[in-house]
């Protein structure tokens, strides 16, 4: 017989996770089902956490062998990266048993085990020792996130071809990486192997990187990890990828038919991830996927069955993990007779490089394609205070604001802070707000938070500091 529950949710990520705690909360009786054997889903076991601990791990190593020049002097600086490895292992068990935690506190029945429909009701759980437990409930919802895609006929090995999770994982520090693809994944974890020593060269398919992003901060964002020693091969393809003992040799060819080779120890390739359905039947019950193989769903995060929804990284939108937890809980809300809602508006995005990188709304590009006119406000950190006195003064605040009523349209930062900085915006943009409004608010002096008041005080040209 199986056992009976109001709504069972597959998948135990940040979108899984939290719809389940939400629809506890509201009093629904809930079961969550995941395979991977802890909780988290990609974003704390292979993602989010894992690669900002190496970044600021990453990050301290290299700013202590620069101290001397801020009149701090130490000794030899070494790293020791199975010891960082630990440490970024650390994080992860203590943030998953976390979640573990969380469930239980909120009476959410954890199955360990991948889940398959049966019926449109009915969910088949098998544990890692293939045994079945059937589970039941009216209400069942998808959150079962991505995987890695690779390149036609090139497998991940993890160890020469790898995908985030082995750039996660490596065992000693490569002295040359190809980084296959300019966006989030590359550009974070080529920054990781770069500052532990790595020679980075990113080959990207476009004529700039993290496409989507605001143009004038995705050229700054390139020439600043040019910088850093980072090498770019733009408007280049991959033709084939073959290892050797040595790591493996790259081929190449750019726009104009010119063939390169790179000879590197490890290939890391993110060409971005795609939607993970696999294992759950949907065939069966009929459950309609997009021409992206995303699970296709309605507003309401619907899916063409009326008691199975889905949210997160399977379904159309950004794959972020703040993105997921709000679908999760506008879903629980919705199936707990409330009216849940994401404002896809608002959805930051942050890169966790040095200096961060944080956008939020529209672009000039998206702006330009819609027809809307717009007013720029812009400030550079070399003119903040606090950034000049930490030394940290790279990049600029960029805000859009509409020509006529002046609300916010859109902000885009790269600077010290940016991904805690970006957050004012989304509450401004949130309440409606217009640049003025922010202009007019007292931002403690002296802050990173001054560069997003002077930006919008320089929508209306009249900032103090530039
Ligand atoms: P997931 O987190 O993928 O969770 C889905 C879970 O479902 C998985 O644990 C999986 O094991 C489980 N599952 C799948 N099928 C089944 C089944 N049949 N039965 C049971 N369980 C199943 N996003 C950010 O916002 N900020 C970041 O800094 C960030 N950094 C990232 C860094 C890396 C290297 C990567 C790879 C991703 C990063 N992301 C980041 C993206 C973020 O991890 C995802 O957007 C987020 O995890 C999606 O959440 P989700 O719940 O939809 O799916
Ligand atoms: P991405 O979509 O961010 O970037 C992929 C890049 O690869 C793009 O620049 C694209 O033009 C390029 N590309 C595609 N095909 C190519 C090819 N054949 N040859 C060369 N370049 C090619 O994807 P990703 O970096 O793999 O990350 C996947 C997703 O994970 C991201 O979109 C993001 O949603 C999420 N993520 C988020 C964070 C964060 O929030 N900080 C960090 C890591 C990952």
């Amino acid at each position: 017989m199986s056992e009976k529950f109001q709504t069972i949710v597959i998948g135990g990520g940040p979108g899984g996770y939290v719809c389940a705690i939400r629809l506890a909360q509201l009093g629904i009786k809930t079961a969550c089902v995941e395979s991977r054997g802890s909780l988290g889903g990609t974003c704390l076991n292979i993602g989010c956490i894992p690669s900002k601990s190496l970044l600021n791990l990453s990050e301290e190593f290299h700013k202590a062998q620069n101290l001397s020049s801020k009149g701090i002097e130490v000794g030899e600086v070494k790293l020791n990266l199975s010891k960082m490895m630990k440490n970024k292992d650390k994080a992860v068990t203590i943030l998953t048993k976390g979640v573990e935690f969380l469930l239980k506190k909120n009476k959410v029945t954890y199955f360990k085990g991948t889940g398959s429909f049966k019926s449109k009701n009915e969910i088949s759980v098998k544990d890692s020792q293939n045994k079945e437990t059937l589970i039941q409930a009216e209400n069942i919802i998808i959150a079962t996130g991505s995987v890695p895609v690779s390149l036609p006929e090139i497998e991940f090995d993890e160890k020469v071809i790898v995908s985030s999770t082995g750039a996660l994982n490596l065992k000693q520090v490569p002295k040359k990486m190809l980084v296959v693809g300019g966006g989030y994944i590359g550009l974070e974890m080529g920054s990781v192997w770069s500052r532990l020593g790595a020679e980075v060269h990113v080959v990207e398919f476009l004529d700039h990187i993290t496409p989507g992003m605001d143009r004038e901060i995705s050229n700054e964002f390139m020439k600043i990890l040019k910088k850093q020693g980072i090498n770019f091969h733009m408007q280049h393809k991959v033709k084939s990828i073959k290892k050797n003992k040595s790591g493996a040799t790259v081929s190449t060819v750019d726009k104009d038919n010119n063939k390169k080779d790179f000879d590197c120890d490890v290939v890391l390739i993110s060409v971005g991830r795609k939607p993970n359905t696999n294992g759950l039947n949907l065939e069966t019950i009929g459950v309609e996927l997009d021409k992206k193989n995303r699970v296709k769903t309605d507003k309401n995060f619907r899916t063409n069955k009326d008691n199975i929804f889905a949210i997160g990284d399977v379904i159309n939108g950004p794959m972020l993990a703040h993105k997921a937890e709000d679908e999760g809980i506008a879903v629980a809300e919705n199936i707990g007779g409330q009216s849940g809602h994401v404002n896809y508006d608002t959805i930051p995005g942050v890169i966790y490089t040095s200096p961060e990188v944080a956008s939020i709304g529209k672009t000039e590009e998206q702006l330009k394609g819609l027809n809307i006119k717009y007013k720029i406000g812009k400030f550079s950190f070399m003119a903040n205070s606090r950034a000049k006195a930490i030394d940290n003064a790279e990049g600029f605040v960029k805000i859009l604001a509409d020509e006529r009523t002046d609300k916010v349209l859109g902000a885009h930062l790269i600077g010290p802070h940016a991904g805690e900085l970006i957050a004012e915006i989304g509450v401004a943009m949130e309440f409606g707000a217009s640049s003025e409004d922010i202009a007019r608010t007292c931002h403690a002096h002296p802050t990173f938070s001054e560069a997003v008041k002077e930006a919008a005080l320089s929508v209306d040209r009249r900032a103090i500091h530039s």
